[in-house]
């Protein structure tokens, strides 16, 4: 029971090996190409606003001897999750069928009344952990990965083998072909414990049906929903490019097809490694819609067992820049998953905390991503693990998951997890209800993401942090093209976002036009030669000219333009952050405190300054918090009707540090600046802490902003606006 190293990916072997992009491009910082870009996501987007719930723990655990077991019982029994997440207490493995043993290298097949046996006895068990208290409750499977050997007729071959013996189990008749068909090509079976690891395909139809009785199977076993591990799809077999050609057809018209990609007729179309970059965004855009297919379908079948059936799919991590952009074209989107999935993974490799002095490890980028793309985190972290760093933890997905959670590898730190779901059980009207209110927002743009347009994720991952260090609040946005959206907020930068297509440009100006204020970090051209609008952005871009301050600015109604041609004179890299360091720089044993501390030793800049300078300008001030330790502070806010919250974390806690007391150091007294939504007054506001006691909090409201001082802040707390009409 003691935390697993490997614990989102159950089996060593199925850890996410998708092949780094070969194709040109991956590395270059300079925005793609204009020409010809494609109206890519357009049907992506939600409309809506995302709306928070109310946080929950989250216990992971793989250990195989959960059944029956006293010790297991009392570990849950000492501070119950809200979602508890196993890892073989199902009746029929995804990787090798019904068998007795978990650990494929022990293979021994259970026959159709072990199976039914052990149906029973798992149902028995999540009985039990509901007893215990644990709210929910969900297994492990994955969607790429058999094991056994087609040619001994091993593992999953066996079960196939005597599949019509399994009837009446729920998991239907022999597939008519043989699993060593269902692989994606041309990935090869990797030797294993007497057997190999195989790779089937997300878009193999035999495959898809295994995975959706299995889902029903779990649901029938009393399970809540289950964890979908890899969700990897780098294939090019004939189901794929079946689909592809379908998927294009749905997308294009013959005459699109002819003038954007040179294909004459729809069977021209295949799945390529080496195609131009419009042609390749079509191809990983395929890849995510095929794993959100995929996994749509198996939370379908589990919910036509139990209507509330969930889903939790593991998309790797965020936290290293690198990791994130090589994921991308293997199937990965945040915002294609948001809506396939209930709960999207980030299997992350350190808890947030302090790792070095002005070196914060943090997760803020994961959970609002998710968030504000209509989805919610769970972030699993591995490295650094204390009570100190997990209560960080916790804090830091109630303030800025909107309902997302931290994992918690294992069982450890009871008494963390136990606190943290007091306070929130305590304290549901913080949490439940809301939309994000941020002051900058800040496009997180798939399809230039998918164009090769590295720059755009580079300056997202900059602006991440100099936004959150400087306590600027900020919103992602999966558009440029939502206008209603785009006008909630006072100011919106667009980090390289390199073309604007015509719904965008006309978008941007009718913000510009009410009031808005658009600034670009780089320059932007029309999404096609020759195409711009005469009342777009880009026109006012032409019309731009240079104020008093220097900058270039085109002005319109009651906004404006500001245009930044050279970004990294506002927004340079910075020398060193965490997210720079590549998951093989990262993981050696004591590698990521030794760059840490050098960077520390160096001195730790304030990335991005001058961009920040001129933020708080145009926005009149903007959100700040200042006192001793409000460096290591780090602030969220969200809004309602009645209601505003603005949540205060301090990272301020040792990680990785053995030599310092893994406690936090007290931040305050911080003075704190919040800007109210406009035509609202504060009726009255108090503070909230698991660490404090509930108090009244005195507040003087200047300029159309709150301020407070919170006196000595440990690690969270959250102050609540009650709101009236101003
Ligand atoms: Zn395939």
């Amino acid at each position: 029971m003691t935390p697993g190293t490997d614990c989102g990916s159950l089996y060593a072997a199925t850890r996410d090996r998708s092949p780094r992009r070969s194709r040109r491009g991956v590395t270059r910082l300079r925005p793609c190409s204009a020409a010809g870009v494609s109206a890519i996501l357009d049907s992506e987007v939600r409309e809506e606003l995302p709306i928070s719930t109310r946080p929950f723990t989250y216990v992971i655990d793989y250990a195989g001897n959960h059944m029956g077991n006293a010790e297991w019982d009392a570990a849950i029994e000492a501070a119950p999750p809200g979602l508890l997440h196993v890892g073989h207490d199902i009746p029929v493995l995804s990787v090798s069928g019904p068998t007795l043993a978990w650990d494929v290298s022990k293979f021994d097949p259970a026959s159709p009344e072990q199976v039914r046996e052990r149906m029973a006895q798992v149902r028995e068990f999540v009985e039990r952990m509901r007893g215990l208290g644990a709210v929910k409750v969900i297994p492990y499977i994955v969607n790429c990965i058999l094991w056994g050997d087609h040619e001994t007729r091993k593992g999953f071959w066996h079960f196939y083998d005597h599949w019509n013996e399994y009837a009446g189990l729920g998991l239907g008749t022999q597939p008519p072909q043989d699993p060593v068909e269902w692989q994606q090509e041309q990935r090869r079976a990797q030797q294993h414990a007497g057997g190999y690891w195989y790779t089937p395909c997300p878009n193999n139809p035999h495959f898809q049906r295994f995975l959706d009785d299995l889902g029903r199977m779990i649901a029938r076993c009393g399970y809540h929903g289950l964890f979908m591990d890899v969700n990897t799809c780098w294939c090019f077999c004939s189901a794929c490019q079946a689909d592809f050609r379908r998927f294009m057809a749905d997308r294009y018209s013959p005459e699109e097809l002819r003038r954007r990609f040179g294909v004459k007729e729809i069977a021209e179309v295949s799945l390529r490694d080496e195609a131009p970059a419009e042609y390749a965004a079509e191809v990983d855009l395929f890849r995510a819609e095929s794993v959100q297919r995929n996994l749509r379908s198996v939370r379908n079948a589990g919910q036509e067992v139990r209507p509330d059936f969930l889903m939790v799919a593991n998309i790797g991590p965020m936290g290293n820049f690198d990791g994130f952009l090589h994921r991308t074209g293997s199937g990965k989107s945040v915002l294609g998953w948001a809506r396939a999935c209930d709960y999207i993974m980030f299997e992350e490799w350190l808890f947030p905390g302090e790792a070095a002095p002005g070196v914060i490890s943090d997760q803020i980028m994961q959970y609002k991503l998710a968030f504000d793309l209509g989805g919610k985190a769970v972030v699993l972290d591995y490295k650094g693990g204390t009570p100190a760093t997990s209560e960080l933890a916790w804090a830091e997905s109630a303030a800025f998951g909107g309902g997302g959670a931290f994992v918690n590898p294992g069982t450890a730190f009871p008494e963390a997890r136990a606190k943290y779901d007091r306070f929130w059980t305590a304290h549901p009207d913080l949490y439940e209800g809301y939309e994000t209110h941020a002051e900058v927002g800040v496009p997180f743009l798939y399809d230039r993401i998918l164009l090769r347009n590295v720059a755009h994720l580079r300056q997202a991952y900059r602006l991440t942090d100099a936004l959150a260090r400087t306590h600027l609040l900020f919103e992602f946005l999966p558009s440029l093209a939502d206008e209603e959206r785009l006008a909630r907020l006072p100011v919106v930068i667009l980090p390289a976002v390199d073309f604007l297509r015509p719904e965008e440009d006309l978008a941007l100006r009718k913000y510009v036009e009410r009031g808005g204020v658009v600034v670009a970090l780089g320059s932007m051209k029309p999404a096609e030669e020759g195409t711009t609008a005469q009342d777009g952005l880009l026109a006012l871009q032409a019309k731009a000219e240079r104020d008093v301050s220097g900058a270039l600015v085109g002005r319109k109604g009651a906004g404006r333009l500001v245009l930044l041609p050279d970004p990294d004179a506002y927004l340079p890299e910075s020398p060193f952050a965490l997210w720079q360091l590549t998951e093989d720089e990262m993981q050696p044993e004591g590698e990521t405190e030794r760059r840490a501390a050098a960077a520390a030793a160096a001195g730790v800049p304030v990335p991005g300054e001058r961009l920040v300078g001129l933020l708080r300008g145009l926005l009149g001030g903007g959100a700040c918090c200042q006192g001793p330790g409000a460096e290591s502070v780090r602030l969220n806010a969200f809004l309602k009707a009645e209601a505003l919250v603005l949540h205060l974390v301090n990272y301020a806690v040792p990680l990785l540090r053995p030599q310092d007391e893994a406690v936090p150091s007290p931040a305050g007294p911080l003075r704190v600046r919040l800007p109210l939504p406009p035509g609202l007054a504060i009726a009255q506001a108090r503070a909230y802490s698991p660490d404090e006691e509930e108090r009244r909090v005195e507040v003087a409201v200047a300029d159309g902003a709150a301020e407070f001082e919170w006196s000595s802040l440990k690690v969270y707390g959250a102050v609540r606006f009650t709101l009236t009409r101003g």
